[in-house]
């Protein structure tokens, strides 16, 4: 893209540092400019329209421009845009956000703390899981076990979770008491011969050795997203969660599912725990949450987590954490509208109904000649791209997103797949829309 003097991409790229780009390559070609958006689309500022195939960033569940989130922003913005739920203060968004959330927990969860990103919601978890080992006389007890490609934002303690080099190189990440367990994905590290019950017992067995390096004792908690998003969409095998909650319960572990992605639907059941057999002590929840129009995170939490952190907090007199923003009445007044019309209108539903099309239709663009394979759960699915011979990874992807980008798709490419995870309005003519387009993409680059 060639930039215009004093356009809207020129002075973007002269004032803002943005997320995840190659800083440098952005100051010279600026980026794609959103102006405006209806339902699964998305408009740019030259008026070309695109069918938002990754919902955002894997959140607007409910499409762009939904009026009842809008009236809700307002009517609460009228009664009381701001107060906070520090010191002995609470206000009714907030308390009924958390009684929702509470009702809809897939496991009996006791309480809710609010944060407003997945960064923050993990971040904080974290934080309790290292105060809870220390309010149960356990101080040792403090490593966290994330895995490979796993995705749990960037901040400090979330970054270090993460189990993607780019969000650690030169950000001096991870810390040292965050250490990772291999990938989950068969299609991926599978061996060469392994089967795929080979390859879990595989990664279970090493799970249990590191645990057993580390020194059970000195392990509190293992993270996992039910099934891992940014990492490229990569689905765990049948029987991996069954076989690490057994481990975990083995050498008393907490179980941290991070639904950021998953919650709210998007595996075809309400949680991604429920989708894949999980029973986690913690659940940190964002996105889908508020379809993000307002910024919103979660942390549900059992009664083994939450108790020990309640006593310990009497004894030192405070709980010693918060945000300005910690159950914002505005986003959660939001979010709560949000959850409403995902049951009223069956959403959730909606993307178990189209799972199979989404599938199909996946794996019929899996068969062309650019292509190596397809999976997908609910309405979550990748594309893996058969590597292009002397090229950097991830090369055949960017293409064929920039492709799909030029036929009105917005997508995401991670590693050699491109990812898919449209807004769950979405209807089975307009994803053959979207693969349509994808698959012109496709022909147009090969
Ligand atoms: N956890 C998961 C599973 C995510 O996918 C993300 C963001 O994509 C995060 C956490 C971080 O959320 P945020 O970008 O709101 O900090």
């Amino acid at each position: 893209m060639s930039v215009r003097p004093n356009s809207l991409e020129a002075r973007d790229a002269a004032s803002q540092m943005h997320p995840m780009v190659n800083l440098r390559q952005y100051e010279k070609s600026g980026g794609l400019i959103i102006e405006s958006g209806e339902g699964i689309y998305v408009k740019d500022i030259n008026g070309k329209r695109y069918i938002e195939a990754m919902a955002g960033l894997w959140s607007v569940a409910v499409g762009f421009n939904e009026p009842r989130l809008k009236e809700a922003a307002i009517r609460q913005m009228d009664k009381l845009p701001y107060y906070h739920t520090f010191s002995y203060k609470s206000h009714a968004p907030s308390i009924e956000l958390a009684e929702k959330l509470l009702q809809m927990a897939p496991v009996p969860m006791s309480k809710v703390h609010f944060t407003s990103s997945g960064s923050e919601a993990n971040d904080l978890t974290c934080k309790m899981v290292w105060y809870r080992s220390n309010a149960l006389g356990k101080p040792e007890k403090k490593k966290i076990i994330g895995r490979e490609k796993g995705y749990h934002g960037v901040t400090i303690a979330s970054g270090s979770i993460t189990g993607l080099a780019r969000n650690h190189e030169c950000f001096d990440l991870p810390l040292d008491r965050m250490k990772h367990t291999s990938c989950p994905s068969y299609v991926h590290y599978g061996k060469t011969g392994e089967t795929e019950d080979a390859f879990t017992q595989r990664l279970l067995t090493e799970l249990e050795d590191l645990i057993l390096r580390e020194g059970p004792e000195t392990v509190a908690a293992f993270w996992g997203e039910p099934v891992m998003g940014a990492g490229g969409v990569l689905i765990p095998p049948a029987g991996y969660w069954q076989g690490v909650q057994a481990i975990l319960r083995k050498y008393d572990i907490l179980l941290v599912a991070d639904e950021v992605i998953c919650g709210f639907g998007r595996t075809g059941k309400m949680f991604g725990c429920e989708t894949l057999g999980i029973e986690p002590d913690v659940m940190v929840v964002s996105k889908q949450i508020s379809s993000s129009y307002m910024p919103i995170s979660a942390i549900l939490v059992n009664d083994r987590f939450y108790q020990p952190i309640a006593d310990e907090s009497a004894r030192l007199g405070v709980f010693g954490h918060g945000f300005t923003a910690s159950g914002h009445p505005v986003a959660s007044a939001v979010a709560l509208e949000n959850l409403k019309i995902i049951e009223e209108r069956d959403l959730v539903g909606n993307a178990a109904r189209l799972s199979a099309h989404f599938a199909e239709r996946l794996a019929h663009l899996a068969k062309h000649t650019l292509a190596h394979s397809s999976r997908s759960i609910g309405l979550i699915g990748a594309l893996e791209l058969a590597p292009w011979e002397g090229t950097a990874t991830g090369s055949a992807a960017a293409a064929i997103a920039a492709a799909a980008e030029e036929e009105g798709v917005i997508l995401r490419s991670v590693g050699e797949a491109i990812c898919f995870c449209p807004p769950m309005i979405i209807t089975q003519s307009q994803l053959d829309d979207m693969f349509d387009a994808v698959g012109h993409a496709l022909d147009k680059v090969a």
